[in-house]
């Protein structure tokens, strides 16, 4: 539905990577920015919503399993049995737990309390990698798109934008020829991936917010005949390209075992990768890969708490900055669900390894770590999601945040320093309103009492899942 524009003005925002004064913010009929002006003059203030606090773009988060959110903090006791230490893999036995219970009520409820705190963290619009595709018993459903349409309304129904990412998953490992007992849900082929992507874009279409692309679960998880089966369909299509690869040392020696190659040179090396594609995580990658990465154009999605909670290990955002290498960030498995925090701890796990401090700002030409961060995720966004999500810039999609001045974190701070204060001031400042194409989503729920009904239902998913 066409609107028609309108304007905002803050007296202070976020303009091509610099704090800026009273900027005159118009937003045109279809939800993107018309013009952004800083400097604007009293003259031009008249007829403008006045924003209340300092205005930032939205975050794109780059890397979301919505029903992982069902598991935060339900994974952090020690395991009895027959792991003899926590890692990963026994991290994924629990995951696959909730992943084999999961309804497509339940993953509703969990994907909408989860989108509106996505919202509340500053994030506008979540890139799902969602492989649970079949029911229960690992028999596709009479409406192939069942488990992914809950996904669409649970977006709709917060307003966050949303890339669907159907996800190719076909067998257990490197030398397996199909899944195990416990992975039928995520059972599909190239085509069959091709085809929710469709339906998907079929039942969407109209809502400028969704939009679809595909993902390969791994290089374990596909043999190469699979993998560039679907990725070649997906750039005759134009789709952005999601992959989970080198987050395990153990996938890497895998890898190597089958391949002879590690895991990114091998992708490199066999499939046509380009500025569509998007390495999530890549926490193991040499320097040469990270080159070879920059230059063949595709970004990488960084996911640091979930990287974190996991044991994964630590990117090397030096070698990569370097490189000069595009990224995203993403919140991957929900332990945290507002950007300031993945970029604090982007920034800390450099610091706590390298023993120094500003590793951001060196390493990405900035004098602020935090401006670095943040400019670096924000110019990721595109790439993860096909869509024009860079910012408070012309023909950008309008999706931005004003931050609550009166937070703690902001009392009394210079207002040059108030993005170093929202990242590195912890507990960060609250993010007061959140718009999506130019309208308020946040402020909206809290009028119509959304924000509670989607408290009580994944409530009542919770309880369904863990208490049965
Ligand atoms: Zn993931």
């Amino acid at each position: 539905m066409k609107s028609e524009a309108k304007t905002f003005l803050a007296s202070q925002a976020w303009v091509q990577g610099a704090w800026a004064k009273d900027v005159l913010l118009t937003v045109a009929g279809n939800g993107t920015w018309q013009s952004v002006e800083p400097g604007a003059t009293v003259q031009q203030y008249e007829g403008a919503t006045r924003l209340p606090g300092p205005v930032l773009p939205g975050l794109v988060n780059a890397h979301s399993h919505a029903f992982q959110r069902a598991m935060a903090g339900l994974t952090e006791r020690r395991s009895a049995g027959v792991h003899a230490s926590d890692d990963f893999w026994s991290w994924r036995d629990r995951m696959y737990t909730a992943a084999n219970r999961i309804t497509p009520e339940q993953l509703e409820a969990i994907a909408g309390q989860l989108y509106a705190e996505l919202l509340a963290g500053g994030y506008t619009q979540v890139c799902d990698f969602h492989y649970l595709h079949n029911d229960i018993s690992g028999t596709p459903y009479a409406n192939p798109i069942e488990m992914s349409l809950a996904l669409v309304r649970a977006a709709q129904r917060t307003g966050i934008g949303l890339t669907l990412l159907p996800t190719l998953y076909m067998r257990s490992g490197f030398k397996a020829t199909g899944l195990r007992e416990d992975q039928r849900r995520f059972s599909s082929t190239p085509e069959s991936v091709m085809r929710m992507v469709e339906d998907i874009q079929r039942q969407t279409k109209g809502d400028a917010r969704i939009n679809a692309g595909v993902a390969v679960h791994s290089l374990r998880a596909a043999s190469p005949a699979a993998l560039l089966e679907l990725t070649g369909a997906a750039k005759a299509a134009g789709l952005p390209v999601h992959i989970h690869i080198a987050e395990q040392t153990q996938e890497v020696d895998d890898c190597i075992a089958h391949t002879g190659q590690r895991p990114i040179d091998w992708l490199l090396n066999n499939a046509d990768v380009d500025a569509r594609w998007n390495l999530v995580h890549a926490t193991h990658a040499t320097p040469a890969e990270l080159q070879g990465v920059q230059s063949k154009g595709a970004s990488i999605v960084i996911c640091p708490a979930t990287e974190a909670n996991l044991g994964d290990g630590v990117f090397d955002l030096p070698a990569y900055a370097a490189a000069g290498g595009k990224w995203s960030i993403g919140s991957d498995s929900h332990v945290t669900r507002s950007w300031p925090e993945e970029l604090r701890l982007l920034e800390y796990s450099q610091r706590l390894t390298l023993r120094q401090r500003n590793i951001a700002a060196r390493v990405l030409g900035h004098e602020s770590s935090a401006a670095g961060l943040f400019e670096a995720a924000l110019a990721g966004g595109q790439a993860a999601t096909g869509r024009l999500l860079g910012g408070l810039a012309p023909g950008q999609r309008a999706d931005f945040v004003t931050l609550n001045p009166d937070s703690p974190a902001l009392l009394g701070v210079p207002a040059d320093h108030v993005l170093d204060a929202l990242v590195f001031s912890s507990p960060g400042a609250a993010f007061a309103e959140v718009y999506v194409s130019g309208a308020a989503v946040t402020r909206e729920d809290k009028a119509n009492g959304v924000g509670d009904r989607l408290r009580e239902s994944f409530q009542r998913a919770m309880q369904g899942l863990w208490q049965a």
